[in-house]
């Protein structure tokens, strides 16, 4: 089996810019190549886990979607590393273009991505990390059994709280987080 480092899209490996699919406006998170740089040298897979709304509410489309992951991985071959997957939820309850409007088990803070990307590439949960900017990144992780970082960038502004939503770990940035991951991901290999 595989271990696997799972990250939030969004204002975690780029810059948070809100339901964005203009590929113009994307720009990679300080660290965020070098990060999985390292996690590379160490056998981790790399994969995102989004939710994109965007698509349910009609803001853009899942060709969108993928035109935007196209150029994330564009920018990231400059620094000779690549993501091995991206799993995204187009889904929301209350949107507006019906065959998206749908109570999936793939939206963040639920854990089906996560679940489908361990089945697809025969990935161990446990020895494997989700890192994100918010606690429902941090829910889904832990919901899988993978251990959790909380980037503490300041975009997480509710602060609900609750046993399934504390992270194992706060990280000032992703260099923090790369550090976290060096030192306590790699004991079960
Ligand atoms: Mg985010
Ligand atoms: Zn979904």
């Amino acid at each position: 089996m595989r271990k696997a480092v799972f990250i939030d899209r969004d204002g975690t490996l780029i810059k948070d810019v809100p339901y964005n699919a203009n590929p113009a406006l994307i720009s990679l998170e300080n660290y965020a190549a070098e990060m999985l740089q390292e996690f590379k040298r160490k056998n981790f897979l790399l994969i995102i886990i989004s939710n994109q709304s965007g698509v349910a509410r009609g803001y853009f489309s899942e060709a969108d979607v993928n035109k935007m992951h196209d150029v994330i991985q564009q920018k990231l071959s400059a620094f000779n590393v690549q993501l091995d997957a991206f799993y995204y939820c187009p889904h929301l309850v209350e949107g507006t273009i019906k065959e998206y409007a749908i109570d999936c088990n793939c939206r963040k803070p639920k854990p089906g991505l996560i679940f489908k990307a361990a089945k697809d590439f025969d990935i161990n949960l446990n020895n494997s990390w989700m890192i994100g900017d918010i606690l429902n990144d941090v829910e889904a992780g832990n919901a899988a059994g993978c251990k959790t970082i909380l980037i503490t960038n300041g975009n997480e502004t509710e602060w609900i709280l609750n046993a399934q939503r504390m992270p194992d770990y706060e990280a000032k940035d992703l260099k923090h987080a790369t550090q976290i991951v060096l030192k306590h991901g790699l004991e079960k290999v």
